[in-house]
């Protein structure tokens, strides 16, 4: 039996592309990539996953981390960044190229993505898609079932294993063809349009550009901390993050480095802080401050409250009034 492997975004297209090439008979397999910044969480619930997609398109999915090929990537994408820190052409070829890698695993005779042409200004022109094809390995490997007829046969059309007539010619940046067939496959529950990536969100993107500009190495639980709570570049150097509720602090506890201080009230509700970099005296107090800033609001006569910075089993104190907002201002991220 024929089987093809289907780059699965989850998004409306990567479905009906999957479904189109399944009606034909042949055995469809997605795989969603997942990396900190698009997906991550499912890991967590990876069979509940499975089973609603099962249930709701009628595809089958499996997940894969791709966390470490993708930092490496994205400090220097070959083909630059879109308007935020997003590398969506090189996202897209080394997704496919991880894909091909997945042919061999999975007994697969082609690959499938839900891309059509002329849809995204950068990363689906016609240009861009062969780019794409070209530098990932999968020139001839790849069908488009959604635009296939605009496009050249691809090996499994031409060796019989799809039949092209059945493939669609979808172009432009139009919904409504998409959102017809969604109707004739019965498909009435599929996610809307809409980012997914945080890599296009303009404030992250600009804190995750921050991070790669100031760390040479990646670490996967600093990408995972970027993404929530409330970033400061302290003026020695210092980077602090303070949890804004008790679920962002659980997090913190759960996801900071050992090397980095944890700081915080031990006698007073207010926020977890994760201190990295803390090598001048100077950024634990300004730590200390803004821990005390952030924290449950006191009356004047009893602002000060004593600080606790823990690390690797050594702990020590600062006792810190709040930090005026106006000291702070400028060390957001
Ligand atoms: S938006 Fe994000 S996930 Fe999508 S192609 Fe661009 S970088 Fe990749």
């Amino acid at each position: 039996m024929t089987c093809a492997l289907a780059l699965f975004s989850g998004g409306l297209d990567s479905i009906l592309a999957c479904r189109v090439v399944a009606e034909q008979g042949i055995t469809v397999l997605a795989v969603k990539f997942v990396t900190p910044f698009f997906g991550y969480e499912l890991l967590a619930e990876e069979q509940e996953y499975a089973e609603k997609v099962r249930e709701l398109y009628g595809i089958d999915v499996v997940l894969h981390d791709l966390s470490e090929p993708y930092f490496a990537m994205l400090r220097n994408p070959p083909h630059g960044y879109g308007k935020n820190f997003n590398p969506c052409i090189d996202c897209k070829i080394l997704l496919l190229r991880e894909a091909k890698r997945l042919m061999a695993k999975y007994s697969a005779s082609f690959l499938i993505t839900g891309e059509v042409i002329g849809q995204r200004p950068m990363s689906q022109r016609r240009d861009t898609l062969r780019v794409i094809e070209r530098d990932s390995g999968c020139t001839g490997i790849l069908l488009r079932p959604l635009c296939a007829k605009t496009q050249e046969p691809t090996f499994a059309e031409r060796e019989g294993l799809v039949d092209r007539e059945r493939l669609l010619d979808f172009s432009g940046r139009g919904r409504q063809p998409q959102m017809q067939l969604a109707e004739e496959f019965g498909l009435r529950d599929y996610p809307r349009p809409a980012g997914g990536c945080v890599l296009t969100e303009s404030d992250q993107a600009k804190r995750i550009a921050w991070y790669y500009g100031h760390y040479p190495t990646v670490r996967l639980n600093d990408i995972r901390i970027l993404l929530f709570g409330r970033h400061f570049q302290l003026p020695h150097g210092g980077w602090l993050v303070l949890g804004r509720d008790a679920a962002e602090n659980a997090r913190l506890e759960e996801l900071h480095d050992p090397g980095d201080y944890l700081v915080y009230m031990p006698e007073r509700p207010g926020p977890m802080g994760v201190l990295h970099d803390a090598g001048h005296p100077d950024d634990l107090a300004a730590a200390a401050g803004l821990v005390v800033r952030f924290g449950k609001k006191m009356d004047a006569a009893s602002a000060a409250a004593t600080v606790l910075f823990a690390c690797a089993g050594e702990e020590r104190t600062l006792v810190a009034e709040p930090l005026a907002d106006l000291i702070f201002q400028e060390w957001s991220l």
